[in-house]
């Protein structure tokens, strides 16, 4: 037998200690690729074959009565200029700041993502935003 020690690819992925390998058809796999590049797909915050295969089974066993969901998201603490949001599927809190009339996500590091968009949810969030005269972007469709 010989041993591989993979292509740059698999050297570049990520490692993810508690994660297990699930094999689906190629066929679903494909699937699974096109269904990334919809904008339902965005919308949801999946990202990768493992986020759709993992919200797939929840969605099953959540049905089934053998999982029972926690909400991907909860606020924190409130501060001067930001927000602090728990995303318990990322295991990891973001800091939404608010500055300068823009929005920026620390673990994101981009001006538009889920975490903002939860924190734009939150009543006591845009109530201070909107008596600070923070130019609030327009709500977005949610994901049914
Ligand atoms: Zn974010």
């Amino acid at each position: 037998m010989t041993y591989s020690t993979g292509g740059t690819a698999k050297m570049t992925q990520k490692a993810r200690p508690n994660w297990d390998k699930i094999n689906v058809p190629a066929a679903m796999s494909d699937l699974i690729d096109q269904y990334l590049q919809t904008d339902i797909a965005k919308q949801r915050g999946l990202k990768s074959k493992s986020d759709v295969a993992t919200e797939g089974v929840k969605m099953l066993l959540e049905r089934d009565g053998m999982y029972i969901r926690r909400p991907r998201f909860q606020h924190l603490n409130m501060y001067e200029d930001h927000v602090k949001v728990i995303d318990n599927e990322m295991g990891r809190i973001a800091s939404v700041y608010f500055r300068h009339e823009k929005i920026y996500c620390d673990i994101c590091d981009a001006n538009e993502c889920i975490h903002a968009d939860f924190a734009l949810t939150i009543p006591k969030v845009v109530k201070i935003l909107e008596e600070k005269g923070f130019p609030l972007p327009k709500p977005k469709p949610k994901p049914t």
